[in-house]
């Protein structure tokens, strides 16, 4: 049986965000909490059974506490993750290196043009960003297992082989990556048109890079596949599952007793079992040096 504390629940500690992508799958809106509001909530995960927390957003590294929430789970018993762009993440790596676990981070194109096509001009120079994190990385002493992200779209399918390539070749391996088919969610549903991409030709696609590059960590979800797996928690509490093209309220953390939590999350066989598969790379996290 699949238990609270094997379930990574993304917590989206605020919905702001200033890099305006067209594959964003956040509720923009969304007014933040303060530090004290959230702590609580916190140990109400803990008390729950909940031990696997992410920190995402919106950008989570936005919120001038950002560290204080990560410390503090860290410190409570939680297992660690931070979904973020990466700008500050070589800055504010000596502060996380003992407190994050995870850290994942974007990479959808090697060109700026495909940066631009996919998410936007503000993030038109995102591969440097990764590649001056995996450079970076290999001179220091890192204890944070790194997955990458890739969201694939029709304006970057033909695309794939050069950016592993291109990454396998810095000097820092990652320890997970994952190509996500494009889902039409949230603010990312009005670009349906220019992104959405046949199941059978990513999927094509992910065998193909699979082979090429055997000892790289890829792995891969369709939209299908990531549909009711993974449970959110957004900025006020409400927690959340992507549901077809919406999201659906499954219940509070902070005004709802445990048992209509833990009922509303893991009485759904459909959302355990989807979870369960789509969040097997957090298992396998490696002890970094
Ligand atoms: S996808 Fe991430 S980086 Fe892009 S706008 Fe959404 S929250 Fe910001």
């Amino acid at each position: 049986m699949y238990k609270p504390e094997e379930l990574l629940l993304d917590f989206r500690i605020t919905s702001y965000c200033n890099l305006g992508c067209d594959l964003c799958f956040r509720n923009p809106g969304i007014s933040d909490n303060t530090t004290t509001e959230i702590l609580p909530v916190i140990d109400k995960m803990y008390q729950i059974g909940f031990r696997k927390i992410g920190f995402t957003g919106g950008e989570p590294t936005s919120r001038k506490d950002y560290i204080e929430l990560i410390k503090y789970a860290k410190r409570k018993g939680f297992l660690t993750y931070l979904s973020t762009v990466g700008h500050r993440f070589s800055m504010d790596h000596a502060q996380l290196n003992d407190i994050l676990d995870w850290v994942g981070i974007p990479i959808d194109g090697i060109d700026k043009d495909v940066n631009i096509d996919i998410r936007s001009e503000k993030m038109s120079n995102q591969h440097h960003v990764v590649k001056n994190i995996l450079k970076w990385l290999s001179g220091v002493n890192n204890k944070i297992n790194i997955k990458l992200t890739t969201v694939v779209s029709n304006a970057n399918i033909n695309k794939l082989h050069d950016i592993v390539s291109w990454v396998s070749r810095l000097p820092y391996s990652v320890q997970s990556w994952r190509f996500y088919q494009f889902c039409p969610l949230g603010v990312g549903k009005e670009k349906r048109e220019k992104l959405e991409i046949d199941k059978y030709v990513f999927l094509d696609e992910m065998r193909t890079l699979k082979e090429d590059f055997p000892d790289v960590p890829i792995s891969w979800a369709t939209f299908e596949e990531r549909d009711k797996a993974n449970v959110v928690m957004e900025p006020n509490f409400d927690i959340i599952i992507p549901d077809g093209e919406n999201y659906t309220l499954l219940c509070n953390m902070k005004n709802d007793d445990k048992e209509k939590i833990l009922s509303s999350i893991f009485g759904n066989p459909i959302i355990v079992k989807k979870c369960q598969d789509n969040r097997f790379w957090i298992e396998q996290q490696r002890v970094l040096k």
